[in-house]
C-alpha cells in the first residue's frame, strides 16, 4: 500500500480492519442488470451493453469525443468533453462495452454524457456496488477493494450477551423482523442483494442498519456508564460554609453576607438552584453540574454565591468566561460584590486574561499561587500556561457551550492525553492537584434537549433557573427588510434623542475576521454620518483589551448612545440601560445566537425592542431555514422553546458543536428517529457492565477503538 493511500485512509479514521468494515456506503449503484437500449428511460441511470459503431472528434460547439453504440434494440450516443488518447483507443469501433450513465433523450436520440465505460467481459456482479464516502486522493475503486478485503478477513464475533433482549426493530413491512447478526448485517450493507428496497437502506430503517445503530448506541452508553463509575471514585474537597456557634456574634457565613449586600432579593428559582449546588459541593465527590437558565435569568449571582461558599470553606474558586469582554464584566461585578468582604480576610478577586501587562500578570499569578486570590476571574488564560493554584476547590465555566466542550464535557483526567480535545478536559487537567478534583459548575443559556441529555450528558446533573427576575418587560421583536434601513435609522435617531441606548450588531462575513472588521468600521462611519447628534462607539475583536474595556465602560456609563459591534458582544454582556438591539443581516445568524444577542436588552425596567434587519437574495427571497429562524425569534422569547426549534432546524450534531470540534458523535444512529434503540441501549448497558464485563470491553473496543483506550487510562 502506498504511503499516500495509507495516509488518506488514516485521515478517514480507517486503520484497523474493523474501522474499514464500519465505513459504510453512502449509496449503491446497480450494476447487476443490463437494460436494452430501447428500454432505458430518460433521466434514469442505466447499464447497457453495446458495440461501438462510430467514433468522431467533433470540434463545435466545443471539442468532444462522440461515440455511437448499438445493441439489438437501438442506439445511443456517448459524449466526452474531456478525453484522453487511451479512451479513444478503448472506445474504438467494434469494441463491445458495458456502459453505465444517465440517459438523456433529445432531438438526436438517446445520449449519455460522460458515462462509466468498461469492456463487456466477465459475469455481472450479484450484489449492488457500494459507493463509499471518500476523499480526493483516495479513489473509490481502491477503497472498495480494501474494504472488501477487510470484510473477508475480519472476525466479527457477537458482543451482545446471548441472554440480552434483541434490539427493538421497527416493524416497517408489517411482518415481524428477524434479528440480524452483526456479521450478516455488515456483509449485507456492503454488498446488498439487488432485490432490497433501496429506500430502506437510504433511510436506514432496514434491519441491517437497525442492528448497527443499536450496536453503536450501546457502545456509547457503555462508555458513559464507565465514565460515571470512574468519576464516583474521584475525591473533591468538601465545601461547606462555616456556621457561627449559637449565641456568639461570630460573623455570618460569607454567602449570607453577600446576599445582604445585593441590591435585589434572589428569585425562588435562584434560591432553589443555589441549594442544589450547595448540597452537591458539600459532598466529597466532584460536582459535575450544568446550570441552565435563559439569558438574563441571573446566573452570575448564583455563581458568586457558590464561590462564596467555596471561599468560606477555605478553598479557591475560578470563573472562566469565553470572551475578554465578558470576563472583564464579571470581574468588575464580582469585585464590587465580594472584595469588601474578602478584604477582611486579606484576600481579593484576581483577574487573568491573555492580553495583560506582564507585571500585572505576575502579581496575579503570585496571588493565585499563595492563595490570597480567593476567586480568579478570566478567560482561557486561567487554564493555560503555568497557572498554579494554592487550593482550587470549584471551577465555574460561564457560557459553557461557547467553549466547544461538546460531548467530551464529562471527561476529566489527571494526565494530559495527546488528544485532549476540550477546554473542560484541559481545565480539569490543569487544575487538578493534590489528588483532589475541583467541583465543576457549567453555566449556559442554551439548554440541552432531553435526548441529548440522556445520551451524552448521562453523567451530568442539571439545575434550571426557570423564571426571570421580576419587573422585566418582555422584549418586542420585529423583522424589518433591508430596504427599510433608512426609515429604521431615522426612528433610531429619534429614540436616541430621547435618551435610549442601543446596540447595532454587524454579522460575520464568510467567517473572515478581516472583512468582518472592515464591515463593522464602515457601518460605524455611515451610521455616524446619518446620525450626527448621536454619540457612537465601535467594538470589535481586533481592538486591544484596554480599548474594548474603555468602550464598554463608556457604554455602561451612558456616554455612548449607539454601540456598533461585531458578535463580540454576543454572550453575557450586561448593560441594563441599553434597550434597543439591532441585528443587521439577521438571516446570517443561527437561532441561539440571535436569542443570545436579543438577551443583551430587556435587562432593565424600560420596555426593550429587538430589530432583526434582514436582506433577501436577488429574487427577493429568504432561504427556508433563515425564514424559520427569524419567525421563531418573532414568535417567542422563551430560550427553551428557541432551543427546541433550533434542534429541529439544525439537528443534534451541530447543536453539540460537533462541526467545530470535528468529533464525530453518532455515525449511524439518529437521536430524532432512534429513540427506541437508545432506550434499549440505556437499559442494557449497566446490566452488561455488571454481568458481562468482558463482552462490554470488547464491544467498546470494537466501536470506540483507540479513543476508548485512553478514556480507560
Ligand atoms: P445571565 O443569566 O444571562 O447570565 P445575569 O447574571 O447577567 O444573567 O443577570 C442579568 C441581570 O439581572 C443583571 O443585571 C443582574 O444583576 C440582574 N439580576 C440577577 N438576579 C436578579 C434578581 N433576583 N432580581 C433582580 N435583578 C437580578
Ligand atoms: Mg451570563
Amino acid at each position: 500500500m502506498s504511503e499516500v493511500l495509507k495516509k488518506a485512509l488514516e485521515k478517514l479514521g480507517l486503520v484497523r480492519d474493523i474501522d474499514l468494515v464500519l465505513h459504510l456506503p453512502l449509496r449503491y449503484e446497480d450494476e447487476t442488470r443490463i437494460i436494452a437500449i430501447a428500454a432505458t428511460r430518460e433521466g434514469q441511470t442505466s447499464q447497457i451493453e453495446a458495440t461501438v459503431v462510430d467514433q468522431q472528434v467533433q470540434l463545435s460547439p466545443r471539442r468532444q469525443l462522440v461515440v455511437q453504440v448499438e445493441d439489438a434494440s437501438g442506439s445511443c450516443t456517448l459524449r466526452f468533453l474531456n478525453f484522453y488518447p487511451y479512451q479513444q483507443k478503448s472506445l474504438a469501433v467494434g469494441k463491445r462495452l458495458r456502459i453505465r450513465g444517465e440517459v438523456r433523450g433529445g432531438f438526436w436520440g438517446r445520449q449519455m454524457l460522460h458515462p462509466q465505460v468498461k469492456a463487456a467481459e466477465g459475469n455481472l456482479p450479484a450484489a449492488l456496488t457500494p459507493v463509499y464516502p471518500t476523499s480526493r486522493n483516495l479513489p473509490q475503486a481502491y477503497l472498495r477493494r480494501v474494504i472488501a478485503t477487510a470484510l473477508q478477513r475480519v472476525a466479527l464475533p457477537e458482543t451482545l450477551p446471548p441472554q440480552a433482549p434483541p434490539p427493538p426493530f421497527p416493524n416497517t413491512q408489517g411482518a415481524p423482523m428477524r434479528t440480524w447478526s452483526l456479521h450478516e448485517a455488515l456483509h449485507f450493507l456492503h454488498h446488498p442483494t439487488p432485490d432490497v428496497a433501496l429506500a430502506t437502506l437510504e433511510d436506514k430503517t432496514h434491519p441491517a442498519w437497525q442492528r448497527l445503530k443499536a450496536e453503536e448506541l450501546l457502545a456509547q452508553q457503555l462508555s458513559q456508564y464507565k465514565l460515571r463509575q470512574a468519576r464516583a471514585q474521584l475525591v473533591a474537597p468538601v465545601l461547606k460554609p462555616h456556621t457561627a456557634p449559637a449565641g456568639t456574634d461570630a460573623p455570618l457565613p460569607l454567602h449570607e453576607q453577600l446576599l445582604g449586600r445585593l441590591p435585589f432579593a434572589l428569585t425562588a428559582a435562584q434560591r432553589r438552584v443555589c441549594e442544589e449546588i450547595a448540597l452537591d459541593i458539600a459532598r466529597p465527590t466532584p460536582m459535575h453540574r450544568l446550570l441552565q437558565g435563559d439569558v438574563g435569568s441571573g446566573k452570575t449571582v448564583v455563581a458568586a454565591i457558590s464561590a462564596a461558599i467555596g471561599i468560606d470553606a477555605g478553598w479557591q474558586c475560578a470563573l472562566m468566561a469565553p470572551t475578554e469582554i465578558l470576563a472583564e464584566q464579571h470581574f468588575r461585578k464580582l469585585t464590587e460584590w465580594l472584595n469588601p468582604l474578602l478584604a477582611e480576610r486579606g484576600q481579593s478577586v484576581a483577574w487573568l486574561v491573555g492580553a495583560q501587562k506582564k507585571k500585572q500578570r505576575q502579581q496575579m499569578l503570585q496571588a493565585i499561587a499563595d492563595g490570597t486570590a480567593a476567586l480568579v476571574v478570566g478567560t482561557h488564560a486561567i487554564i493555560q500556561e503555568h497557572v498554579q493554584f494554592a487550593r482550587l476547590g470549584l471551577v465555574l465555566i460561564d457560557e459553557q457551550h461557547r467553549f466547544g466542550v461538546a460531548q467530551r464535557l464529562s471527561l476529566r483526567r489527571h494526565d494530559t492525553p495527546a488528544d485532549a480535545q476540550t477546554d473542560a478536559d484541559n481545565a480539569a487537567t490543569a487544575l487538578a492537584g493534590a489528588g483532589m478534583e475541583p467541583h465543576m459548575l457549567m453555566m449556559t443559556a442554551t439548554p440541552i434537549p432531553r435526548t441529548l441529555a440522556m445520551t451524552y450528558y448521562a453523567d451530568l446533573s442539571v439545575s434550571t433557573i426557570d423564571e426571570l427576575p421580576p419587573g422585566r418587560t418582555p422584549i418586542v421583536t420585529r423583522l424589518i427588510a433591508e430596504h427599510r434601513r433608512d426609515e429604521l435609522i431615522e426612528r433610531l435617531a429619534r429614540q436616541i434623542a430621547q435618551g435610549r441606548q442601543a446596540y447595532w450588531v454587524c454579522p460575520l462575513i464568510e467567517e473572515s475576521e478581516a472583512l468582518d472588521l472592515s464591515n463593522a468600521t464602515a457601518t460605524y462611519e455611515t451610521l455616524g454620518e446619518a446620525m450626527p447628534h448621536a454619540r457612537l462607539g465601535l467594538l470589535h475583536s481586533r481592538m486591544s483589551g484596554a480599548d474594548k474595556q474603555a468602550v464598554m465602560t463608556a457604554f455602561a456609563a451612558g456616554d455612548i448612545d449607539l454601540l456598533v459591534a461585531t458578535t463580540v458582544i454576543e454572550v453575557g454582556v450586561d448593560v441594563p440601560n441599553a434597550s434597543l438591539m439591532i441585528v443587521e443581516h439577521a438571516e446570517r445568524f443561527g437561532l441561539s445566537q440571535l436569542h443570545q444577542l436579543r438577551g443583551r436588552v430587556g435587562r432593565g425596567s424600560t420596555a426593550s425592542a429587538c430589530i432583526l434587519l434582514y436582506a433577501t437574495n436577488d429574487h427577493g427571497k429568504l432561504s427556508d431555514t433563515a425564514k424559520e429562524r427569524l419567525q421563531a425569534m418573532a414568535q417567542t422569547n422563551d430560550g427553551f422553546e428557541i432551543a427546541r426549534r433550533d434542534l429541529e432546524i439544525r439537528g443534534p450534531g451541530e447543536f453539540m458543536g460537533a462541526r467545530q470540534s470535528g468529533a464525530a458523535l453518532l455515525r449511524f444512529a439518529d437521536l430524532a428517529t432512534d429513540q427506541n434503540l437508545l432506550e434499549w441501549a440505556r437499559a442494557l448497558a449497566p446490566r452488561m457492565l455488571q454481568h458481562d464485563p468482558a463482552l462490554a470491553e470488547a464491544h467498546m473496543a470494537r466501536w470506540l477503538g483507540g479513543k476508548w483506550d485512553y478514556l480507560k487510562a
